[in-house]
């Protein structure tokens, strides 16, 4: 009898579910999503890439290039914290980007520098 109670209460009570990618869902406060670097505030001094724990990021400080994988990203957020750049340390900061599926594992990478990267910088 629960078991009908149950059923019923599934079938016309509130929806649990959204129909994504239809209705957005409602990201909370905090969110961490992909990594964005601004290339014209980045000063490519590799802290980022020193404190990373994954190795998602790699920073060749001579050549001032950055890149980025973010399917090796942890989006621990670290990389934002370590990065000195004045005023408001913004040469890398994480997004509310958390559409990042692929086809390829190229479709994962950002370049500063080089087209053979792709360069999906996100807003
Ligand atoms: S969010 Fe964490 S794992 Fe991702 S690039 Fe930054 S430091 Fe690396
Ligand atoms: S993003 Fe920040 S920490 Fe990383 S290389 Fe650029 S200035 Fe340094």
């Amino acid at each position: 009898m629960k078991l009908v109670g149950n059923a019923l209460r599934s079938l016309f009570g509130r929806r649990f579910t959204r129909k994504y990618p239809k209705t957005r869902p409602e990201l909370p406060e905090g969110f961490r999503g992909r990594v964005k670097h601004l290339p014209e505030k980045c000063i490519y001094c590799g802290l980022c890439a020193k404190y990373c724990p994954s190795g998602a990021i790699k920073v060749d400080i001579k050549n001032k290039k950055f890149e980025y994988n973010w399917g090796r990203c942890l989006f621990c957020g670290q990389c934002e914290e370590v990065c000195h750049t004045m005023p408001k340390r913004d040469a890398i900061k994480l997004t509310r980007e958390f559409e990042l599926s692929g086809k390829d594992r190229k479709d994962f990478r950002y370049s500063s520098k080089g087209a053979q990267l792709a360069s999906r910088n996100f807003k």
